[in-house]
Protein backbone atom coordinates (compact mmCIF):
# COMPACT_ATOMS: atom_id res chain seq x y z
CA UNK A 1 0.00 0.00 0.00
CA UNK A 2 1.60 3.45 -1.03
CA UNK A 3 -1.18 5.28 0.05
CA UNK A 4 -3.70 5.46 3.17
CA UNK A 5 -6.09 7.85 5.06
CA UNK A 6 -4.63 10.11 7.67
CA UNK A 7 -6.26 12.25 10.39
CA UNK A 8 -5.44 15.82 9.04
CA UNK A 9 -5.34 16.82 13.11
CA UNK A 10 -4.20 14.07 14.95
CA UNK A 11 -2.37 11.89 12.09
CA UNK A 12 -3.81 8.77 13.15
CA UNK A 13 -4.18 6.22 10.27
CA UNK A 14 -7.41 4.56 8.93
CA UNK A 15 -5.52 2.64 6.28
CA UNK A 16 -8.02 2.69 3.11
CA UNK A 17 -11.85 2.89 3.82
CA UNK A 18 -14.97 4.64 2.64
CA UNK A 19 -14.89 7.44 5.78
CA UNK A 20 -13.91 10.68 5.49
CA UNK A 21 -13.99 12.01 9.56
CA UNK A 22 -11.20 10.66 12.26
CA UNK A 23 -13.57 8.91 15.00
CA UNK A 24 -11.28 10.09 17.66
CA UNK A 25 -11.11 13.75 16.91
CA UNK A 26 -13.76 14.41 14.69
CA UNK A 27 -11.29 15.90 11.72
CA UNK A 28 -11.00 15.21 8.26
CA UNK A 29 -9.28 12.72 6.66
CA UNK A 30 -6.58 13.16 4.32
CA UNK A 31 -4.70 10.49 1.88
CA UNK A 32 -1.30 10.63 2.42
CA UNK A 33 1.79 8.50 0.26
CA UNK A 34 5.25 6.90 0.55
CA UNK A 35 6.64 9.69 -1.12
CA UNK A 36 10.03 7.30 -1.69
CA UNK A 37 8.12 4.84 -3.29
CA UNK A 38 6.73 6.90 -6.05
CA UNK A 39 9.88 9.16 -6.20
CA UNK A 40 11.21 6.59 -9.14
CA UNK A 41 8.05 6.76 -11.27
CA UNK A 42 6.85 10.37 -10.43
CA UNK A 43 9.39 11.99 -12.70
CA UNK A 44 8.85 14.46 -15.86
CA UNK A 45 10.12 12.15 -18.46
CA UNK A 46 7.73 9.54 -17.64
CA UNK A 47 4.63 11.88 -17.03
CA UNK A 48 5.30 13.25 -20.51
CA UNK A 49 5.65 9.80 -22.12
CA UNK A 50 1.75 9.48 -20.31
CA UNK A 51 -1.95 9.89 -21.61
CA UNK A 52 -3.20 12.87 -22.78
CA UNK A 53 -5.34 13.59 -19.63
CA UNK A 54 -4.87 13.61 -15.45
CA UNK A 55 -3.94 9.61 -15.64
CA UNK A 56 -0.54 10.58 -16.24
CA UNK A 57 -0.24 11.64 -12.84
CA UNK A 58 -1.20 8.36 -11.77
CA UNK A 59 1.70 7.40 -9.36
CA UNK A 60 0.15 10.73 -7.15
CA UNK A 61 -3.20 9.34 -7.10
CA UNK A 62 -5.41 6.83 -4.60
CA UNK A 63 -6.19 4.48 -7.08
CA UNK A 64 -6.94 0.88 -7.03
CA UNK A 65 -3.52 -1.57 -8.01
CA UNK A 66 -3.90 -2.01 -12.10
CA UNK A 67 -7.05 0.34 -12.02
CA UNK A 68 -7.91 1.35 -15.51
CA UNK A 69 -9.39 4.24 -16.38
CA UNK A 70 -12.77 4.32 -18.38
CA UNK A 71 -12.83 8.37 -18.75
CA UNK A 72 -10.20 11.34 -20.39
CA UNK A 73 -10.56 13.24 -17.64
CA UNK A 74 -8.39 16.57 -17.09
CA UNK A 75 -5.35 17.52 -19.13
CA UNK A 76 -7.26 20.82 -20.49
CA UNK A 77 -5.90 23.36 -22.39
CA UNK A 78 -3.53 26.72 -20.20
CA UNK A 79 -3.95 29.38 -22.61
CA UNK A 80 -2.00 32.41 -22.61
CA UNK A 81 -4.57 35.15 -21.90
CA UNK A 82 -2.83 38.44 -23.81
CA UNK A 83 -6.04 40.42 -24.17
CA UNK A 84 -8.06 39.81 -20.94
CA UNK A 85 -4.44 40.79 -19.45
CA UNK A 86 -4.53 43.69 -21.36
CA UNK A 87 -8.17 44.68 -19.81
CA UNK A 88 -6.99 43.51 -16.28
CA UNK A 89 -3.49 45.56 -16.32
CA UNK A 90 -1.64 42.41 -16.26
CA UNK A 91 0.88 40.83 -18.33
CA UNK A 92 1.77 37.18 -18.32
CA UNK A 93 -1.91 35.97 -17.20
CA UNK A 94 -3.13 32.41 -18.19
CA UNK A 95 -6.56 30.63 -18.27
CA UNK A 96 -6.84 27.02 -16.73
CA UNK A 97 -9.83 26.05 -18.93
CA UNK A 98 -11.61 23.51 -17.13
CA UNK A 99 -14.70 24.65 -18.90
CA UNK A 100 -13.76 21.77 -21.70
CA UNK A 101 -13.21 18.97 -19.22
CA UNK A 102 -14.33 15.53 -20.25
CA UNK A 103 -16.39 14.21 -20.05
CA UNK A 104 -19.27 16.65 -18.47
CA UNK A 105 -17.69 19.96 -19.24
CA UNK A 106 -16.45 20.90 -15.42
CA UNK A 107 -13.63 20.45 -13.60
CA UNK A 108 -15.93 18.54 -11.14
CA UNK A 109 -14.84 15.58 -13.85
CA UNK A 110 -11.69 14.64 -11.93
CA UNK A 111 -12.84 14.35 -8.29
CA UNK A 112 -15.29 12.11 -9.77
CA UNK A 113 -13.22 10.09 -11.89
CA UNK A 114 -10.96 8.96 -8.79
CA UNK A 115 -14.02 8.92 -6.41
CA UNK A 116 -16.18 6.58 -8.76
CA UNK A 117 -12.31 4.04 -9.05
CA UNK A 118 -12.53 3.87 -5.43
CA UNK A 119 -16.10 3.40 -5.29
CA UNK A 120 -15.78 0.06 -7.28
CA UNK A 121 -12.80 -1.21 -5.09
CA UNK A 122 -15.21 -0.80 -1.81
CA UNK A 123 -17.95 -2.55 -3.90
CA UNK A 124 -20.31 -0.07 -4.23
CA UNK A 125 -23.00 -0.91 -7.10
CA UNK A 126 -25.31 2.45 -6.06
CA UNK A 127 -23.02 6.11 -6.15
CA UNK A 128 -24.35 9.75 -5.03
CA UNK A 129 -23.39 12.81 -3.80
CA UNK A 130 -25.60 15.79 -2.66
CA UNK A 131 -24.39 18.62 -5.76
CA UNK A 132 -24.45 22.20 -6.38
CA UNK A 133 -24.48 21.52 -9.98
CA UNK A 134 -21.70 20.14 -12.02
CA UNK A 135 -20.99 17.26 -9.49
CA UNK A 136 -24.45 15.84 -10.51
CA UNK A 137 -23.99 16.19 -13.98
CA UNK A 138 -20.07 14.54 -13.32
CA UNK A 139 -21.33 11.29 -11.32
CA UNK A 140 -23.92 11.02 -13.62
CA UNK A 141 -22.11 10.48 -16.77
CA UNK A 142 -20.05 8.71 -15.00
CA UNK A 143 -21.97 6.67 -13.19
CA UNK A 144 -23.13 5.53 -16.93
CA UNK A 145 -20.35 4.96 -18.51
CA UNK A 146 -18.70 2.56 -15.71
CA UNK A 147 -22.10 0.86 -15.16
CA UNK A 148 -23.07 2.02 -11.87
CA UNK A 149 -26.23 3.03 -10.40
CA UNK A 150 -26.21 6.99 -9.56
CA UNK A 151 -29.06 8.57 -7.21
CA UNK A 152 -28.01 12.95 -7.30
CA UNK A 153 -29.33 14.97 -4.40
CA UNK A 154 -29.53 18.18 -5.22
CA UNK A 155 -31.34 21.86 -4.41
CA UNK A 156 -34.76 22.02 -6.20
CA UNK A 157 -34.21 25.52 -7.98
CA UNK A 158 -30.82 24.43 -9.42
CA UNK A 159 -30.43 25.87 -13.72
CA UNK A 160 -32.17 24.18 -15.91
CA UNK A 161 -29.44 22.86 -18.15
CA UNK A 162 -27.49 21.40 -14.89
CA UNK A 163 -30.93 19.43 -13.97
CA UNK A 164 -31.18 18.27 -17.68
CA UNK A 165 -27.52 17.44 -17.65
CA UNK A 166 -28.18 15.04 -14.73
CA UNK A 167 -31.37 13.33 -16.12
CA UNK A 168 -29.98 12.81 -19.45
CA UNK A 169 -27.70 9.86 -18.07
CA UNK A 170 -30.20 8.06 -16.33
CA UNK A 171 -29.73 8.83 -12.86
CA UNK A 172 -32.25 9.38 -10.44
CA UNK A 173 -32.34 12.76 -9.35
CA UNK A 174 -34.11 13.81 -6.04
CA UNK A 175 -34.75 17.43 -5.64
CA UNK A 176 -34.73 19.15 -2.42
CA UNK A 177 -36.58 21.90 -1.34
CA UNK A 178 -33.43 23.23 0.99
CA UNK A 179 -30.16 24.67 0.41
CA UNK A 180 -27.03 23.03 -0.47
CA UNK A 181 -26.13 22.78 2.85
CA UNK A 182 -29.21 21.21 4.21
CA UNK A 183 -28.73 18.85 0.70
CA UNK A 184 -25.39 18.17 1.98
CA UNK A 185 -26.53 17.05 5.80
CA UNK A 186 -28.75 14.84 4.44
CA UNK A 187 -26.47 12.97 2.62
CA UNK A 188 -24.53 12.32 5.13
CA UNK A 189 -27.28 10.62 7.28
CA UNK A 190 -28.56 8.77 4.34
CA UNK A 191 -24.48 7.61 4.27
CA UNK A 192 -25.15 6.11 7.97
CA UNK A 193 -28.17 3.97 6.28
CA UNK A 194 -27.39 2.80 2.94
CA UNK A 195 -24.17 1.03 1.11
CA UNK A 196 -23.73 3.81 -1.77
CA UNK A 197 -20.79 5.49 -2.58
CA UNK A 198 -21.28 9.10 -1.84
CA UNK A 199 -18.33 10.67 -3.63
CA UNK A 200 -18.08 13.74 -1.02
CA UNK A 201 -19.01 12.11 2.03
CA UNK A 202 -18.08 8.81 2.59
CA UNK A 203 -15.74 8.98 -0.02
CA UNK A 204 -14.46 12.43 -0.39
CA UNK A 205 -10.87 12.00 1.04
CA UNK A 206 -9.93 10.21 -2.63
CA UNK A 207 -12.30 12.94 -4.09
CA UNK A 208 -10.37 15.60 -3.46
CA UNK A 209 -7.18 13.81 -4.34
CA UNK A 210 -8.47 14.68 -7.92
CA UNK A 211 -8.31 18.23 -7.88
CA UNK A 212 -4.36 17.90 -7.53
CA UNK A 213 -4.19 17.33 -11.07
CA UNK A 214 -5.16 21.09 -11.93
CA UNK A 215 -2.32 21.86 -10.02
CA UNK A 216 0.18 19.16 -11.50
CA UNK A 217 -0.88 20.75 -14.85
CA UNK A 218 -0.61 23.93 -14.49
CA UNK A 219 3.62 23.30 -13.50
CA UNK A 220 3.99 21.29 -16.50
CA UNK A 221 1.94 23.37 -19.07
CA UNK A 222 4.27 26.30 -17.79
CA UNK A 223 6.91 24.14 -18.50
CA UNK A 224 7.63 22.78 -14.96
CA UNK A 225 7.56 26.22 -13.43
CA UNK A 226 4.85 27.55 -10.74
CA UNK A 227 3.48 30.40 -11.17
CA UNK A 228 3.45 33.42 -9.22
CA UNK A 229 -0.12 33.61 -7.93
CA UNK A 230 -3.38 31.60 -9.07
CA UNK A 231 -6.83 32.85 -8.83
CA UNK A 232 -9.54 29.76 -7.59
CA UNK A 233 -13.01 29.53 -7.52
CA UNK A 234 -13.84 28.51 -4.07
CA UNK A 235 -17.46 26.92 -3.15
CA UNK A 236 -16.51 23.79 -0.17
CA UNK A 237 -12.46 25.50 -0.42
CA UNK A 238 -11.65 22.14 -1.58
CA UNK A 239 -9.77 22.43 -5.09
CA UNK A 240 -7.50 25.77 -3.65
CA UNK A 241 -6.24 23.18 -0.80
CA UNK A 242 -5.41 20.30 -3.43
CA UNK A 243 -3.92 22.93 -5.82
CA UNK A 244 -1.28 24.03 -2.96
CA UNK A 245 -0.81 20.13 -2.20
CA UNK A 246 -0.05 19.53 -5.68
CA UNK A 247 2.62 22.49 -5.90
CA UNK A 248 4.22 20.96 -2.35
CA UNK A 249 4.37 17.34 -4.13
CA UNK A 250 6.11 18.71 -6.96
CA UNK A 251 8.76 20.66 -4.91
CA UNK A 252 9.21 17.67 -2.61
CA UNK A 253 9.84 15.00 -5.68
CA UNK A 254 12.08 17.85 -7.73
CA UNK A 255 9.55 17.98 -10.51
CA UNK A 256 9.90 21.76 -9.89
CA UNK A 257 11.92 24.46 -8.32
CA UNK A 258 10.70 25.65 -4.99
CA UNK A 259 9.26 28.83 -5.24
CA UNK A 260 6.41 31.53 -2.86
CA UNK A 261 3.23 31.17 -5.19
CA UNK A 262 0.48 33.27 -3.74
CA UNK A 263 -3.31 31.67 -3.16
CA UNK A 264 -6.01 33.31 -3.91
CA UNK A 265 -9.66 33.08 -3.54
CA UNK A 266 -12.92 34.15 -5.58
CA UNK A 267 -16.06 33.78 -4.16
CA UNK A 268 -19.36 35.47 -4.84
CA UNK A 269 -20.64 38.68 -2.26
CA UNK A 270 -23.87 36.42 -2.00
CA UNK A 271 -21.95 33.48 -1.01
CA UNK A 272 -18.57 34.33 0.32
CA UNK A 273 -17.88 32.39 3.84
CA UNK A 274 -14.16 32.37 3.09
CA UNK A 275 -13.36 35.72 1.61
CA UNK A 276 -15.40 37.29 4.21
CA UNK A 277 -13.25 35.19 7.28
CA UNK A 278 -10.17 36.29 5.15
CA UNK A 279 -10.85 39.72 5.19
CA UNK A 280 -11.89 40.02 8.76
CA UNK A 281 -8.44 38.12 9.54
CA UNK A 282 -10.48 34.91 11.31
CA UNK A 283 -9.07 31.50 10.89
CA UNK A 284 -12.81 29.85 11.30
CA UNK A 285 -15.69 30.31 9.21
CA UNK A 286 -19.13 32.12 10.06
CA UNK A 287 -21.61 30.02 7.61
CA UNK A 288 -24.26 32.11 5.18
CA UNK A 289 -27.16 31.33 3.90
CA UNK A 290 -26.35 32.11 0.06
CA UNK A 291 -28.19 34.39 -2.12
CA UNK A 292 -26.25 34.34 -5.72
CA UNK A 293 -26.41 33.33 -9.06
CA UNK A 294 -23.26 31.39 -8.70
CA UNK A 295 -25.26 28.39 -7.52
CA UNK A 296 -21.93 26.09 -8.16
CA UNK A 297 -20.28 28.26 -5.81
CA UNK A 298 -23.12 28.11 -3.27
CA UNK A 299 -21.83 26.82 -0.20
CA UNK A 300 -22.58 28.92 3.34
CA UNK A 301 -21.03 25.90 5.34
CA UNK A 302 -17.62 25.21 3.52
CA UNK A 303 -16.14 21.40 4.49
CA UNK A 304 -12.75 22.88 4.09
CA UNK A 305 -13.16 26.32 5.10
CA UNK A 306 -10.82 26.34 7.73
CA UNK A 307 -8.01 25.02 5.62
CA UNK A 308 -8.69 27.56 2.45
CA UNK A 309 -8.08 29.97 4.65
CA UNK A 310 -4.89 28.33 6.20
CA UNK A 311 -3.74 28.14 2.34
CA UNK A 312 -4.19 31.65 1.58
CA UNK A 313 -3.28 33.91 4.24
CA UNK A 314 -0.11 31.32 4.66
CA UNK A 315 0.48 32.14 1.09
CA UNK A 316 0.54 35.80 1.21
CA UNK A 317 -2.37 36.07 -0.69
CA UNK A 318 -5.82 37.31 -0.12
CA UNK A 319 -9.63 36.12 -0.86
CA UNK A 320 -12.37 38.68 -2.40
CA UNK A 321 -15.59 38.51 -4.03
CA UNK A 322 -17.67 40.14 -6.58
CA UNK A 323 -21.39 40.84 -7.02
CA UNK A 324 -23.58 39.18 -9.08
CA UNK A 325 -23.57 42.12 -11.85
CA UNK A 326 -20.06 41.76 -12.10
CA UNK A 327 -19.63 38.31 -12.28
CA UNK A 328 -21.91 38.59 -15.82
CA UNK A 329 -20.08 41.28 -17.45
CA UNK A 330 -16.85 39.30 -16.73
CA UNK A 331 -18.54 36.08 -18.39
CA UNK A 332 -19.01 38.33 -21.32
CA UNK A 333 -15.21 40.16 -20.72
CA UNK A 334 -13.76 36.43 -21.20
CA UNK A 335 -15.71 35.12 -23.96
CA UNK A 336 -15.21 38.64 -25.49
CA UNK A 337 -11.01 38.49 -25.53
CA UNK A 338 -10.32 35.22 -25.11
CA UNK A 339 -12.71 33.33 -26.71
CA UNK A 340 -13.77 31.17 -23.42
CA UNK A 341 -17.60 31.01 -22.62
CA UNK A 342 -17.83 29.83 -18.70
CA UNK A 343 -20.46 29.98 -16.27
CA UNK A 344 -21.00 31.94 -13.35
CA UNK A 345 -18.01 30.58 -11.24
CA UNK A 346 -16.16 31.82 -13.98
CA UNK A 347 -17.03 35.30 -14.24
CA UNK A 348 -16.26 35.03 -10.04
CA UNK A 349 -12.80 34.15 -10.84
CA UNK A 350 -12.29 36.54 -13.51
CA UNK A 351 -14.15 39.74 -11.34
CA UNK A 352 -11.90 38.90 -8.33
CA UNK A 353 -8.96 38.74 -10.80
CA UNK A 354 -9.53 41.84 -12.01
CA UNK A 355 -10.08 43.17 -8.34
CA UNK A 356 -6.83 42.17 -7.00
CA UNK A 357 -5.20 43.72 -10.27
CA UNK A 358 -6.79 47.08 -9.68
CA UNK A 359 -5.78 46.58 -5.77
CA UNK A 360 -1.99 45.85 -6.99
CA UNK A 361 -2.40 42.39 -4.89
CA UNK A 362 -1.20 40.82 -7.94
CA UNK A 363 1.54 42.58 -10.22
CA UNK A 364 1.54 43.61 -13.87
CA UNK A 365 4.89 41.26 -14.20
CA UNK A 366 3.93 38.30 -12.46
CA UNK A 367 2.75 35.13 -13.76
CA UNK A 368 -1.09 34.87 -12.64
CA UNK A 369 -3.15 31.71 -13.50
CA UNK A 370 -6.92 31.99 -13.62
CA UNK A 371 -8.90 28.77 -12.86
CA UNK A 372 -11.43 28.79 -15.12
CA UNK A 373 -13.41 25.58 -13.59
CA UNK A 374 -17.05 25.33 -15.75
CA UNK A 375 -18.82 25.72 -19.12
CA UNK A 376 -20.86 28.63 -19.74
CA UNK A 377 -23.62 26.57 -21.69
CA UNK A 378 -24.50 25.70 -18.30
CA UNK A 379 -25.70 29.09 -17.22
CA UNK A 380 -27.01 30.96 -19.95
CA UNK A 381 -29.91 31.93 -17.68
CA UNK A 382 -27.48 34.80 -16.13
CA UNK A 383 -27.28 36.44 -19.19
CA UNK A 384 -30.64 36.37 -19.76
CA UNK A 385 -32.11 39.98 -21.49
CA UNK A 386 -28.00 40.68 -22.15
CA UNK A 387 -28.84 40.16 -26.11
CA UNK A 388 -31.08 41.41 -28.10
CA UNK A 389 -32.31 39.35 -31.01
CA UNK A 390 -33.12 41.02 -34.41
CA UNK A 391 -35.61 40.87 -37.13
CA UNK A 392 -34.80 38.36 -39.54
CA UNK A 393 -34.09 39.29 -43.28
CA UNK A 394 -35.19 37.72 -46.13
CA UNK A 395 -32.80 35.95 -48.38
CA UNK A 396 -31.59 38.31 -50.99
CA UNK A 397 -28.32 40.15 -51.28
CA UNK A 398 -30.15 43.53 -51.33
CA UNK A 399 -31.82 43.16 -47.97
CA UNK A 400 -28.24 42.60 -46.54
CA UNK A 401 -27.33 45.66 -48.19
CA UNK A 402 -30.11 47.09 -46.56
CA UNK A 403 -29.17 45.97 -43.31
CA UNK A 404 -25.90 46.65 -42.91
CA UNK A 405 -26.30 49.82 -43.87
CA UNK A 406 -29.39 50.27 -41.10
CA UNK A 407 -26.81 48.58 -38.43
CA UNK A 408 -24.31 51.55 -39.19
CA UNK A 409 -23.56 53.85 -36.76
CA UNK A 410 -24.03 58.06 -37.65
CA UNK A 411 -19.99 57.83 -37.29
CA UNK A 412 -19.32 55.71 -40.05
CA UNK A 413 -22.10 56.84 -42.50
CA UNK A 414 -20.46 60.31 -42.19
CA UNK A 415 -17.24 58.97 -43.95
CA UNK A 416 -17.08 60.33 -47.37
CA UNK A 417 -16.58 57.98 -50.40
CA UNK A 418 -13.31 57.34 -51.38
CA UNK A 419 -12.47 60.12 -54.68
CA UNK A 420 -10.82 58.33 -57.73
CA UNK A 421 -7.70 60.51 -58.98
C1 LIG B 1 -17.39 22.75 -7.28
C2 LIG B 1 -16.93 23.89 -8.09
C3 LIG B 1 -15.90 24.77 -7.64
C4 LIG B 1 -15.29 24.75 -6.25
O1 LIG B 1 -14.84 23.60 -5.78
P1 LIG B 1 -14.50 23.34 -4.23
O2 LIG B 1 -13.43 22.33 -4.31
O3 LIG B 1 -15.75 22.82 -3.60
O4 LIG B 1 -14.06 24.63 -3.60
C5 LIG B 1 -15.46 25.74 -8.52
N1 LIG B 1 -16.00 25.89 -9.74
C6 LIG B 1 -16.99 25.10 -10.19
C7 LIG B 1 -17.55 25.37 -11.55
C8 LIG B 1 -17.49 24.08 -9.39
O5 LIG B 1 -18.47 23.31 -9.86
ZN1 LIG C 1 -7.98 12.61 14.42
Amino acid sequence: MTYELRCRECGKSWGNQPRSICDDCFSPLEVSYDYEAARPTFTRERIARGPASMWRYRDLLPLPVNYQPTVPAGFTPLLEAPRLAQRLGAKHLYVKNDAVCQPSLSFKDRVVAVALAQARNFGFDTVSCSSTGNLANSVAAQAARNGFKAVIFIPADLEPAKILGTQVFGAKLVRISGSYDQVNRLCSQIADERHWGFVNVNLRPYYAEGSKTVGFEIAEQLGWRLPDNVVVPMAGGSLIVKIKKAFDELVELGLVEAKPVKFFGAQATGCSPISTAVKAGNSDIDPQKPSTIARSLAIGNPADGHYAIKVITGSGGWSEDVSDPELVECIQLLAETEGVFTETAGGVTVGTARKLCSQGRILPDETTVLCITGNGLKTTDALGGKYELEEPIAPKLAEFEKYMESTLDASEKDVPEPVEA
